[in-house]
């Protein structure tokens, strides 16, 4: 069973409830997630017979609180999405994405019909929700986006393509950002629509087992009942990142410690030059930089559980620690790759699958270059991308 890494004995502040989680996840992980990954990943196919499992364990939606939700505290959330990640990063996506980025914003900035309706589905997996934001030619710029809405009757039709939207062919609702008179909104739309295609997007060498779809929507009528209401402007959809951005920052030290785990194992049965590769000097500096690295990354994320349900974490505290530990992770993730040899080049073992799975959410959810200047900008009072202000 994997035990995680726990240098700085963080174990010891776990409260009853964080553990129970931790504990759950990662026995789900090891259980029915670790047998079926890796076909997974090289069919390139969602697993989507998890769902019902992840659900009735209480993951979707955990950090939410109402509606029956169960509002679990940001430490407790945080652990859940580092063991899912330790499994895979897909299925850290799929709940970060039904969670922070679908039930999160029917929660904030819907209808009361609206969340009595979606958020019962969606907690219980009997619903899949997705997403969409980028577009093909507007990923780190949305502000920039062409998808439109117009009014029309007692509704809206939607025009317009999204890109890269993760659980996109699987989702009973696309949660679709939209310009209305200008302004972003943010419209539900539902599986089967008039108009509206999801297509998967084939050939990925990262997060193969997760499902990655382009949105095509031409002329598709929108009821007025499926708008947000309270949603108006890019500070929302952003908003919602900023929460899923949370939950990478510690998804990421998951698919670190994975590798870490792996490697250090593994030098230690491998032999060399007549003697176990872990004996050797350099790979003994190897590991412990890498300990040092997710050391350093978890203080990080606990600090910003502790920030978080203090409320007063900032979004760019939340892009230093993303920013950071995804690309630790993937630093990581490619020295136990090169550790491993040839071995390393295969999915015999995993390190190549966190590595390739994090070049992905190295750019998603805002890319490393996005965050540096995210910080420049809070540093500096000087913004070097105009296009933020909305
Ligand atoms: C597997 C996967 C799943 C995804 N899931 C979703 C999803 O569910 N929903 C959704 O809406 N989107 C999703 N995305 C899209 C993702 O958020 C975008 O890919 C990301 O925002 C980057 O946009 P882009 O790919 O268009 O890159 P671009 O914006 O074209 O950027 C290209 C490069 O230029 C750099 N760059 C951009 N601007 C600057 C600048 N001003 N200065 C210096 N460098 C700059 C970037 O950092 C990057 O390195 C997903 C992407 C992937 C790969």
């Amino acid at each position: 069973m994997f035990k995680g890494i726990d240098y700085y004995d963080i174990e010891s502040g776990l409260s009853p409830q964080a553990r129970q989680v931790r504990d759950t996840v990662r026995a789900f992980v090891e259980q029915e997630v670790m047998p079926v990954i890796r076909d997974h990943y090289r069919a390139g196919t969602f697993p989507l017979s998890l769902v019902p499992r992840m659900a009735e364990l209480g993951m979707l939606g955990a950090g939410l609180s109402g509606h029956g939700l169960p509002g679990i505290d940001s430490f407790a959330y945080g652990l859940m999405m580092q063991e899912l990640e330790r499994g895979d990063s897909g299925l850290r996506s799929f709940v970060s994405v039904q969670g922070a980025l679908v039930m999160h914003p029917i929660l904030t900035f819907g209808s009361a019909a609206q969340k009595e309706r979606w958020l019962p589905l969606l907690a219980s997996g009997r619903a899949i929700g997705c997403f969409a934001l980028t577009e093909p030619d507007h990923g780190s710029d949305p502000a920039g986006m062409t998808c439109r809405a117009v009014q029309q009757g007692n509704g809206y039709l939607l025009n317009g393509t999204k890109m890269w939207i993760t659980n996109g062919t699987i989702a009973d609702v696309a949660l679709v950002w939209a310009k209305l008179d200008g302004v972003i909104r943010g419209f539900l739309l539902e599986r089967g629509a008039p108009g509206f295609s999801a297509d998967e997007i084939t050939g990925k060498l990262s997060h193969r087992a997760s499902d990655t779809a382009t949105l095509v929507l031409h002329d598709v009528p929108v009821p007025e009942a499926n708008l947000l209401p309270g949603a108006h402007g890019l500070k929302c959809p952003l908003s919602c990142l900023n929460q899923a951005r949370y939950g990478i920052a510690w998804g990421a030290l998951g698919a670190a410690m994975a590798c870490f785990e792996e490697v250090r194992s593994y030098t230690g049965k491998r032999q060399v030059f007549g003697r176990p590769l872990a004996a050797f000097q350099l790979t003994q500096a190897k590991l412990a930089d890498m300990l040092t690295e997710i050391t350093k990354g978890q203080l990080l994320a606990l600090q910003l559980a502790r920030l978080r349900d203090a409320g007063r974490l900032r979004p760019e505290q939340v892009s230093l620690a993303k920013r950071n530990n995804v690309r630790m992770a993937l630093e990581v993730a490619r020295t136990a790759r090169g550790m491993l040899g040839a071995n390393g080049i295969t999915d015999w073992y995993q390190s190549m699958r966190h590595m390739c799975n994090l070049e992905t959410v190295d750019t998603y959810e805002g890319t490393y270059e996005i965050h540096t200047l995210a910080l420049g900008r809070d540093l500096t009072g000087l913004d070097a991308i105009s296009e933020w202000k909305d």
